[in-house]
């Protein structure tokens, strides 16, 4: 077996299929070094021996490679005509680490491997360049003493004590630059570190370059179990024995010179998909220089160097002289990079991501991978490529990462524009999207401005209408399920969610961040996508849902077996999911439209009654309202399926809890406060989520359900005599029992006929249930007997499976997810293992009694990628989900049928 394998000069032992064996770094640089693309020679050991050297120990592994290391060290030595370990003519080596996947936390990068205090003089004369040998070696150093003498500071707040030693010379030698060093400095700084090193750990630098080699490549493997690798590889579950490989290759050098430079650089532009070649370079710099940012790296090419410019502000003639583009100044070495910039794209078939570094006049590619890029950038690029005949449909749409296409749909920050320290927080970016605005902290003073962010301490029911109006919500409890996040998410605003440092005073109407005080008011904008908070007016733009955003739509509409539906509670929503692409409502919640205005008046007087009679008068005045909004709703469907859930919550709900509140409500209903305080406490439930609510008060309160079935019924009615198509499918919330679900349904059938005769007229209509409670799962077959659907209502019946409160599982979940006692929040991601049971066993019971029965889930779920591709496999007829999620589950339901 294996344990090395090499690259170089136009050959490889290796290709770009081994990502496992090799790593992601290590498989490229094979595959590019067999296509003829210049890769500095070099040899990559095996993620294997990574977990060989974890069983076995340092000794015995480093005895298995000692043969084939030296070995293809000596082929390096022969291809780039120097010797490792010679004092003339030195052989410089790096080693980097690389595991299949890219991962932070891994052990960064050695570079200038092999040097020593007579190596560094044999370079000098080689090169002819004291300077370049000197800066090479304390570069080595301090790196080497870094990440593999574990000298690196801990913190951002721990000094690096080599950082401080430069510091101080260039302060005794009034200089700011690190290019500014004399060879003199650079002697003076390696006879520092070196020092530091000693007394800080107690060893000598290694001199020996077999020692150097060893204790970096071991080094490698070490990181591969230290703390940060542990921790990424816990939360994005990759198990141990991917291990990592280690890449060892022979130095060039971007810092040789006026003729040498080092850059990175795109196939295609990351951030909108244009099909331009782009990126960075530096003359007379080496390795990270670039990324760095202590010089302003140069354009590549000359239309991006024309580009910076514009936006930079600098004349035609002072950037051609001060910023040309490699494309300008060194026209021989772009033509060739430009030649392999499209080599390589067109054989990894996908926008790349380059590292290029020229020495002397001689171009070396260092790296290749698939490149990072935006939501909007990822679609282009995949539909322009399908477009050039590079890649098929099906690829086309299995190159979205389904989440992403939420960055289309809302406004964005132009993020160039926010400074770090105008960022006052950090929350859960609960809702995507961009929101600037003044602060307010009351739901009904968010219209006191033109542009507001209400800032809650905790958002209920009753804020909703607030949360509308609001260009965004910020609040200091709750997590990515809580109801600012769910309603903020629904309605496609931005919402940063549970900022435990932002300290809510809603009585002098202000809040406090790290002893920084932001009153009603002041302007703060924040980022749904990321979670921050930022001081400050940020300008966004709107989103432009461009051509090839339909063309990636229009082919997801292809391919997927299943329809996608949204949760929709207005006419507006109803409306935006529409444009999105939705084929139905699956889930409007009723009881959101008792909020606004005077209806929620009405709503407490139906719920402090005390007689049927009184309840059916209150009742009455709700009905035409509720007759309105479905009407409104079934006509912004024009003839789609629309799901209306009868009420669901527990009716405390409705009542608000504070006393000065009360007596408003006393005044506005002309009873007493005591009516109100003694209805409160009789509603009051140790439990409501497994309390008085669902079918369980249409049950108790059968005048409910009659109301709501006549507002349908008529409504469809209504829109028939005006030649519109209306298509109510009715459903009944928390069925655990055949006759609960029995008595429902003979309510509805009754009070149908009922209007039917009264209209001398019928529509078709539907009723059928929600599958949220264990129990419905387990009888579905019983159930579907009788139910024309059913859908499952995947939050509720998770946490009844699990028994965790919906409400009070933020408590917990963030600290079970951080201990790795659970992978994911359950209510974001279906838990496929457990709760995925009973959604299967739901569907094959229920479809054993009634083979055509439609099945759809309306949860959360049913916009989430893993979640959705479940459901396909359950061959569910529809998810439903938020109006800005139904993009998401069409690409989704289309992956899944590929
Ligand atoms: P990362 O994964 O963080 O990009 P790399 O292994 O690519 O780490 O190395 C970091 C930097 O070191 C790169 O910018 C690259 O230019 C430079 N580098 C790595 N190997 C060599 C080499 N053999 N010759 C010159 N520069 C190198
Ligand atoms: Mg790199
Ligand atoms: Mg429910």
């Amino acid at each position: 077996k294996a344990r090395v394998f090499k690259f170089g000069n136009k050959q490889a032992d290796g290709n770009g299929t081994m990502r496992n064996l090799l790593g992601g770094k290590g498989a490229n640089l094979a595959e590019m070094s067999a296509i003829g693309i210049p890769v500095p020679p070099g040899f990559t050991i095996t993620t294997e021996v990574c977990t060989e050297y974890n069983d076995l120990g340092k000794e015995t592994v480093v005895g298995y490679l000692k043969d084939e290391v030296t070995e293809a060290v000596r082929e390096i030595e022969m291809q780039m005509g120097t010797k490792w370990g010679d004092t003339n003519n030195p052989l410089l080596l790096s080693v980097r680490s690389g595991a299949r996947v890219s991962m932070p936390g891994m052990m960064d990068t050695v570079l200038n491997l092999g040097l020593n205090d007579e190596a560094v003089i044999g370079l000098a004369k080689k090169t002819g360049n004291e300077r370049f040998a000197w800066d090479s070696y304390r570069r080595f150093i301090q790196m080497y003493a870094g990440v593999v003498m574990g000298m690196k500071p801990e913190s951002k707040d721990d000094v690096d004590p080599f950082e401080e030693v430069i510091d101080n010379l260039k302060e005794k030698r009034h200089i700011e630059l690190d290019t500014q060093f004399t060879v003199q400095d650079l002697q003076d700084l390696v006879f520092d570190f070196k020092d530091i090193i000693n007394k800080r750990t107690g060893r000598q630098f290694p001199t020996d370059p077999w020692e150097q080699l060893w204790g970096a490549v071991t080094a490698v493997f070490d990181s591969w179990n230290g703390a940060r690798a542990l921790y990424y590889r816990k939360i994005h579950g990759y198990p141990a024995d991917w291990g990592t490989a280690v890449n060892v290759q022979a130095m060039v050098f971007g810092n040789m010179g006026n003729d040498s430079a080092t850059g990175v650089c795109f196939t295609r532009d990351a951030g909108s998909g244009e099909n331009v070649f782009n990126g960075e370079y530096l003359i007379n710099a080496q390795g990270e220089d670039v990324v760095a940012g202590v010089r302003t790296p140069q354009q590549i090419t000359k239309l991006g160097s024309q580009r910076w410019a514009e936006l930079a502000q600098v004349s035609e003639a002072d950037r051609k002289k001060e910023y040309p583009s490699l494309e300008e100044i060194m026209p021989e070495m772009y033509q060739e990079l430009d030649g392999y910039q499209k080599t390589l794209e067109a054989h990894y078939r996908d926008m790349q991501d380059m590292e290029f570094t020229i020495q002397k006049g001689k171009l070396w590619i260092l790296q290749t991978r698939n490149g990072k890029r935006t939501g909007a950038a990822m679609v282009k690029i995949a539909v322009d490529l399908m477009k050039e005949g590079v890649i098929s449909e099906t690829e086309a749409l299995m190159r979205m990462e389904p989440n992403k296409l939420d960055e289309l749909l809302h406004p964005v920050f132009d993020t160039k524009t926010i400074n770090q320290e105008d960022i006052i927080a950090q929350g859960l970016p609960a809702s995507p999207g961009a929101a600037t605005g003044q602060v307010v902290f009351f739901a009904d003073e968010a219209g006191k401005y033109k542009n507001t962010i209400l800032a809650r301490i905790e958002t209920s029911p009753e804020d909703l209408e607030g949360i509308n109006i609001a260009k965004g919500i910020l609040t200091a409890r709750g997590g990515m399920t809580s109801h600012a996040a769910v309603v903020a998410r629904g309605l496609g605003k931005c919402c940063v969610s549970g900022a435990g440092a932002v300290k809510i005073d809603y009585k002098n109407r202000k809040f406090e961040v790290d002893g920084r005080v932001f009153q009603e008011g002041d302007w703060i904008s924040l980022n749904g996508s990321t979670g921050n908070i930022i001081d400050g007016k940020v300008p966004t733009k709107e989103p432009e849902l461009s051509g090839e955003f339909g063309e990636i739509m229009a082919l997801a509409d292809k391919y997927r077996k299943m329809q996608v539906r949204t949760n929709a509670d207005t006419p507006k929503d109803s409306k935006v999911a529409r444009t999105f692409g939705a084929e139905g409502i699956g889930l409007t919640r009723t009881e959101h439209m008792f909020f606004e205005g005077d209806r929620i008046v009405a709503m407490r007087e139906m719920i402090l009654a005390s007689t049927e009679k009184g309840r059916k008068k209150a009742l009455t005045k709700l009905l035409p309202m509720q007759r309105g909004d479905f009407e409104a709703i079934f006509e912004a469907m024009e003839g789609l399926p629309v799901t209306i859930r009868l009420l669901d919550p527990p009716l405390h709900e409705f009542i608000p809890h504070q006393l000065a509140a009360q007596k408003e409500v006393a005044d506005q209903l002309h009873i007493s406060v005591a009516a109100v305080t003694s209805k409160v406490a009789e509603l009051h439930e140790f439990n409501p989520m497994m309390g008085h609510r669902g079918c369980r008060l249409g049950n108790t309160y059968p005048e409910i359900t009659e109301m709501q079935a006549t507002a349908i019924i008529e409504a469809a009615l209504n829109l028939k005599k005006r030649g519109v198509k209306a298509r109510p499918e009715i459903m009944v919330p928390l069925v655990g029992t055949v006759s609960e679900f029995l008595e429902q349904k003979r309510i509805i059938q009754e009070t149908a006929e009922q209007v039917f005769a009264k209209r001398k007229d019928r529509i078709d209509y539907s009723i059928g249930t929600m599958i949220e409670i264990p129990r419905a799962a387990l009888i579905a077959d019983k159930i579907a007997a009788h139910a024309d659907f059913f859908s499952f209502g995947t939050n509720d019946l998770t946490q009844m499976t699990y028994g965790y409160s919906r409400d009070d599982a933020g408590k917990f979940l963030g600290i079970y997810q951080n201990k790795g006692l659970l992978t994911s929040d359950p209510f974001e991601i279906l838990d496929q293992e457990g709760v995925g049971q009973l959604v299967t066993m739901g569907a094959e019971r229920g479809r054993a009694t009634k083979p055509n029965l439609k099945v759809g889930i309306c949860g959360e779920h049913g916009g989430e990628p893993n979640s959705v591709a479940f459901c396909h496999r359950n061959k569910l007829n529809y998810v439903s989900c938020s109006p800005f999620r139904v993009p998401i589950a069409r690409v989704a339901a289309a992956q899944a049928a590929i």
